[in-house]
């Protein structure tokens, strides 16, 4: 018995995959093995120095130390509908349509709570980005799960979906490129997509923080690209990936402006937006970092994927080359189990890779291993992994 029960909603959330995966870490390190892990997706390259020096001169200055707008800067609002325009063409109205976010995370949960009632479903993939679950379970809603297969290049099969299925169906979460398969939508995908969500009267809620991160020259589409988008979602987008800037808390929602105000009015209530020098740095993110930056970060990102691919091919471990998203989603050998194959990992190779299942029971008999390591710890990582397996 504990003193202070847990609200219902709050035990049914599952503890945070990477706590999880942190305590094993631990254990390893404190019995002396030297551990790379090769599981959080967090850039490993530091932020641009423009984006720093800005924020730095914002930082000094007396106007940025109150408290921000809630909803964000016109100015930064104004740099995010720019940025939609020049990348994608979607035209933004800076006021209505586009909302600064404490990091693109925070958005799940303040979609589900200005549009789930108890015992409404969200369509969420599995596997999955952690956060669309848990919001929809913090909101008292149902999760109802998208499988997201192999067979079907890890879209989730819409028409297999009854009219009755969708009856208390709210929100269809979707994330392409996607984390952790780095499977990536066509547009077709996503004009069945509108379609569907028209018919259903659902609101469709794109996450999209790998827009930016591609190889191979594909260039990932915005779901707001497609006609009608608008009028059935919004998308979700951050500064994390692209700029280095995980540490920072920046990302932006937009799009349909009765949603993006829904947001508002409930982001409102809990929190006071984002540090004001912030949003200075990240419009100079957004307006002046050089293409070739991007491509640079590209270029190492597809160095590093290659590097996995060609180790875990030559250990006989099944893998695709993902066209954009920094992750590697690898089947395990026959006879194991996501867990197991971990385990075996940390265990025989002092490295660490996520557990499919962390991600959804659709998740089992793969694991996802990062790029975010840097070239000499990856390198060393998979030249441990070779030995592992014999090679
Ligand atoms: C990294 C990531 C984000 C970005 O989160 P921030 O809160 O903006 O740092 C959002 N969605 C997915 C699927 C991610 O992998």
């Amino acid at each position: 018995m504990t003193k202070f029960a847990r609200s219902g909603r709050l035990q049914q959330i599952p503890p945070y995959l990477f706590a999880e995966i942190n305590k094993k870490i631990d254990k390893a390190k404190k019995s002396g093995v030297d551990v790379i892990s090769l599981a959080v997706g967090d850039p490993d390259l530091p932020t641009p120095k423009h984006i720093i020096a800005e924020l730095e001169k914002a930082a000094n200055d007396p106007k940025n130390h109150q408290y921000p707008d809630y909803e964000g800067l016109y100015s930064f609002r104004e740099a995010v509908a720019a940025w939609y325009k020049r990348r994608h063409n979607v035209s933004l109205d800076p006021v209505s349509e586009v909302l600064a976010l404490i990091g693109s995370k925070e958005g799940s949960l303040h979609l589900s709570l200005a549009f789930i009632n108890p015992g409404d479903c969200a369509f969420v993939p599995n596997p999955c980005y952690t956060p669309y679950r848990t919001a929809t379970l913090l909101a008292n809603g149902r999760v109802c799960d998208l499988p997201l297969l192999e067979a079907n290049s890890f879209l989730p099969d819409l028409s297999g979906l009854s009219r009755a299925a969708c009856r208390n169906a709210r929100i269809l979460y979707l994330n392409y490129p996607n984390n952790p398969t780095g499977a990536v939508a066509s547009r077709e995908f996503y004009k069945e997509v509108v379609d569907f969500a028209k018919d259903k009267g659902i609101i469709v809620c794109s996450d999209n923080p790998y827009s930016e991160i591609a190889f191979d020259g594909y260039r990932p589409l915005s779901f707001l690209e497609v006609p009608g988008a608008k009028e059935v979602g919004v998308e979700f987008n951050s500064l994390s990936k692209p700029y280095n800037m995980t540490g920072w808390r920046i990302g932006m929602a937009v799009g349909n402006p009765e949603i993006i105000s829904a947001m508002a009015t409930v982001k409102n209530n809990v929190d006071s937006g984002v540090f004001n020098a912030v949003q200075y740095a990240a419009i100079t993110a957004l307006l002046d970092t050089p293409d070739s930056d991007i491509e640079k970060l590209n270029s190492i990102y597809q160095k590093r994927r290659d590097l996995v691919y060609d180790t875990l091919t030559a250990v006989g471990v099944k893998a695709a080359k993902p066209k954009a998203a920094f992750y590697m989603w690898c089947r395990v050998p026959e006879g194991y189990s996501s867990a197991g194959f971990a385990t075996l990992m940390l265990e025989k190779a002092g490295v660490v890779v996520t557990p499919g299942a962390a991600y959804g029971s659709y998740g089992e008999g793969y694991i996802r291993i990062s790029l975010t390591v840097p070239d000499a710890g990856l390198a060393e990582a998979m030249d441990r992994i070779r030995k592992a397996m014999g090679k």
